[in-house]
């Protein structure tokens, strides 16, 4: 059952049941914390004024003639067992009344010579001394708290009992307990009514975020169109967070499924070419009977257009290997120097003669790279250079070190006064696939391929260098890959 409600419905029931919790609790507290309170309120209230009165008494043997002096003063007079004459006064500081509580002086056999116990029917013998005791007299309940004296004056002493009587007001409390147990019974619906109202407006603004989110997911999948965002009201919170997360997702999966999906159309349009021209030739070199000659010119055009899908599927297959991370990449010490001067020696070798290429080369600059891709990366460099170069000209090949945002780098320049490349198609050269006119390269139209410079920047990127150029048309081009010295 809990399983099927909504996240809303939820929390809002775990909301109610804590406010009710809190409530009820914090209802019982107050009750048992004000008896107790008050409880004991009365309790010091009762002890403090009999523990006060009792500095407040004084006793004295007299003489005959004092005796009406003494009574004339409202001190009681009394004969005493040994025949003296005794005489109990007590101060102005003596209260019998104060805080609800009352207080009564009694002789040990119980005459009372102090106060009025008219409400009160006190019966001095029956209570312990010293202790605090609780009497019920018509129903009401009293606290009682009584000390014996023992006062003395020459050689006669005596006894009295003073005894503290107030209301057990927290008792009394208990009628105010019974009302708020009453008032509980309409708070706590009261409660459960409002949390539970409050708790599912305020979780279905918090949720707000949430169905805007579903919503968007369920119409990218239903229309299938990576470029819908979720559109949230500014925010910081946690949805507002995940809500961004998930555009920046949604943002690189439409990136990379953009990109997959002109590589897969621009691999095949460059396979297509090849393909309809293999196909051709067959069709037309079958069609009807044809001179050797003629039968020679057909294959050589299938050996050229298979040849020319041979590298294409190849540099495909690699490039989609470091694409997709597939490639495995063994990172080592690799001296730069030599390696730059080994290819330039082949490709002197390989190349046009009537080019004249030279390099210069900085001893002793290493980088931690794959020296199957940095190999890689200068020849496909060197080899349009040699491509796009004019009848006669030549390149320039630099290897040295440069200190560049307080890092070392091994930079390494490749310059040719080639046919250059236009502002316009600067820009595109790195993307893959993208090819200057043909009619502008000498034998490039087999070989191209637009993925060469797509290799370099990727290989560059993988080793956390850069590729730049810069280039004038008719004049000449400069590729410098900067690579990092650990
Ligand atoms: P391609 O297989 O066509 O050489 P690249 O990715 O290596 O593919 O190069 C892309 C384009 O950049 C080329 O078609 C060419 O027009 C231009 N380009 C590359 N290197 C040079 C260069 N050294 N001089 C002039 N143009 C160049």
């Amino acid at each position: 059952m809990l399983k099927r409600l909504s996240i809303k419905s939820k929390i809002t029931i775990f909301y109610t049941l804590c406010t009710i919790f809190i409530v009820a609790v914090l209802l019982l507290f107050m009750v048992f914390i004000s008896e107790r309170v008050v409880d004991s309120d009365v309790k010091d209230n009762l002890v403090l004024l009999v523990e006060s009165d009792i500095k407040d008494i004084d006793f004295d043997v007299i003489d005959e003639d004092d005796i009406k002096e003494e009574q004339e003063e409202g001190n009681i007079v009394f004969m005493l067992d040994n025949g003296q004459i005794g005489c109990i006064s007590v101060s102005d500081t003596y209260i019998t009344s104060k805080n609800g509580v009352r207080t009564f002086l009694f002789t040990d056999f119980g005459k009372l010579l102090v106060g009025q116990s008219n409400d009160y029917h006190i019966d001095s013998t029956e209570y312990t001394p010293d202790t605090i005791e609780r009497i019920t007299h018509n129903d009401v309940p009293y606290y009682v708290y009584t000390r014996i004296i023992s006062l003395s004056d020459r050689d006669a002493t005596i006894n009295l009992k003073l005894i503290g009587i107030t209301q057990d007001t927290g008792s009394a409390l208990h009628g105010t307990t019974g009302s708020i147990v009453k008032a509980a019974f309409i708070i706590l619906p009261l409660t459960i009514v409002l949390a539970s109202v409050f708790g599912y407006l305020i979780t279905r603004a918090l949720f707000k975020p949430v169905g805007k989110i579903i919503d968007t997911a369920q119409r990218i999948s239903h229309a299938d169109d990576l470029s819908l965002r979720i559109d949230l009201d500014p925010g910081n919170d946690e949805l507002h967070v995940l809500a961004k997360t998930y555009n920046t997702m949604l943002e690189r999966l439409q990136t990379s499924f953009e990109s997959e999906k002109a590589f897969t159309s621009d691999s095949s349009h460059e396979l297509r070419t090849p393909v309809s021209i293999i196909s051709a030739q067959c069709e037309y070199a079958l069609s009807q009977n044809r001179t050797a000659d003629e039968y020679i010119e057909s294959l050589e055009v299938i050996s050229r257009q298979s040849k020319r899908m041979n590298v294409l599927v190849s540099q495909l297959l690699s490039f989609t290997r470091l694409e997709q991370g597939t490639q495995k990449i063994n990172f080592e010490k690799v001296d730069l120097g030599q390696l730059v001067d080994e290819i330039c020696q082949d490709m002197e070798v390989v190349g046009n003669s009537s080019i004249q290429l030279s390099w210069n080369i900085e001893d002793k600059i290493h980088v931690i790279a794959d020296t199957t891709l940095l190999s890689r990366m200068i020849t496909n460099l060197l080899s349009n250079a040699y491509k796009y170069i004019k009848e006669t000209g030549y390149i320039k090949v630099t290897v040295c070190e440069k200190m560049a945002d307080m890092k070392k780098w091994a930079v390494i320049s490749i310059e040719d006064n080639g046919i250059g490349i236009s502002d316009s198609d600067i820009e595109k050269i790195f993307r893959r696939f993208f090819k200057v006119d043909k009619s502008r390269c000498r034998d490039c139209e087999d070989l191209s391929t637009g993925l060469g410079l797509a290799f370099v920047q990727k290989i560059a990127e993988i080793h956390k260098g850069s590729v730049s150029v810069s280039s004038q048309l008719g004049e000449g081009s400069t590729f410098v890959v900067k690579l990092p010295i650990e």
